[in-house]
């Protein structure tokens, strides 16, 4: 059974060399522009490319502010920071992410919460959520209280795992009777949609990653959304260095973080985004093609979730079993078709093992089975 499918993702990706779990596709204007970029000589963290890509993404979301940065973590540490998260508050997440979601509100000094995924979605789980806040914290002077620990809940970040997309408007409604706000790490979700909405424009604030594996990429890159003209505003300000404007002057207000997109990264952001709805497109026909190679076979394949549309940034499938998984891995890996186990437990690493954390038995038995497999848009 293996076999059959490593010999059909050789088939569909039409070579026996190796096969990528995910390799960027750089079919569009990218060399125009940053020959562009390079002749203007505005190559860093001013000129005309950030300020389009910006535009194009705003656009593209439907959100009424973008802002570039350079990486999605970056992007993350800033939105939390917008978010009003201080040092020694509280931050609710899932277990099952990445790793930057945990480095961004660390750099913070707060402490991270975990909450169980839905079997679903892969993403936060709004009822285990509700039903944490209602059995740990209490709303005092308005804001949310840890009973344990004392400590403020000051955020929520629900991750949309692979692309699909978490059960973000329940999520949010759960969190506005709570006092805390919402961000989402939209970093794999560019170009999925909660019904109809692009996901990371239901909270306060969204953030995105254009790091060379995603769907999109700048080379390394992030940018934070949000509908929220005050926290845009200062947003831009705090990811430069946080200058007074001032023909000659250097007058600065706060401690800026120079977290800014360089010109020409941004100008290969551009090309990518005039590409982005045909590389959307390539990665749906790729998960359809999975879907029907899988519907047989005692595998199964992840399908988005109801009323949801993903950008299938990382197909994936579930083993029956850990060892299962194992020998899948062996055997694929061997034979040149990279394949990955998805993230293990965030709660289980070193910094963050004594982390609170609800019932986490869902987060468990994905962390046990899940594989990502090749998802390259290069059909
Ligand atoms: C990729 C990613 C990020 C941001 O990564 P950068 O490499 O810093 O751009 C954040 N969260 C998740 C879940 C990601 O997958």
């Amino acid at each position: 059974m293996y076999q059959e499918f490593i010999s059909f993702v050789q088939e569909i990706f039409k070579t026996k060399d190796f096969i990528p779990l995910h390799a960027p596709v750089f079919k569009g204007n990218e060399k125009k522009y940053i020959n562009e970029c390079i002749d203007s000589t505005f190559v860093s963290s001013v000129g005309k490319f950030v300020d389009q890509f910006e535009a194009e993404v705003a656009k593209f979301t439907g959100a009424k502010h973008a802002i570039a940065t350079s990486n999605g973590t970056a992007a993350l540490h800033i939105a939390l920071l917008m978010a009003g998260v201080n040092q020694n508050d509280e931050v609710i997440t899932q277990p099952l992410t990445f790793i930057a979601t945990l480095n961004a509100l660390s750099y913070i000094g707060a402490h991270p919460i975990f909450v169980d995924v839905d079997k679903d979605t892969l993403g936060l789980s709004p009822e285990k959520l509700e039903y944490f806040l209602s059995n740990n914290t209490e709303i005092i002077n308005g804001e949310c209280i840890n009973k344990i620990t004392k400590r403020k809940i000051k955020a929520v970040v629900p991750m949309h795992t692979f692309g699909l997309p978490a059960k973000i408007d329940e999520i949010v409604s759960v969190c506005n009777n709570y006092n805390i706000q919402v961000v989402e790490d939209a970093a794999e979700s560019l170009g999925s949609y909660y019904k109809g909405k692009h996901t990371g424009t239901f909270g306060l604030i969204g953030t995105f990653s254009f790091n060379g594996n995603k769907t999109i990429t700048t080379g390394g890159g992030g940018m934070i959304i949000t509908n929220n003209d005050k926290i845009a505003q200062k947003t831009k300000h705090i990811t430069t260095t946080a200058k007074i404007p001032h023909p000659w002057d250097y007058e600065h207000d706060m401690i800026g973080y120079n977290y800014r997109l360089p010109n020409v990264n941004a100008a290969l952001g551009c090309a990518q985004m005039e590409m982005l709805p045909s590389i959307l497109e390539k990665k749906r026909i790729l998960s359809e093609m999975y879907k029907a190679f899988f519907n047989d076979k005692s595998l199964q394949f992840i399908e988005e979730p109801d009323k949801t549309i993903s950008n299938y940034w990382l197909n994936a499938i579930l083993l029956e079993n850990n060892q299962e998984r194992d020998e899948f891995l062996k055997e694929t890996n061997e034979n040149g078709v990279m394949t990955r186990p998805i993230w293990k437990l965030m709660n289980k690493l070193t910094m963050f093992k004594n982390a609170q954390t609800g019932n986490l038995e869902n987060a468990t038995w994905f962390e046990e089975r899940v594989v990502n497999i090749p998802s390259s848009a290069i059909l």
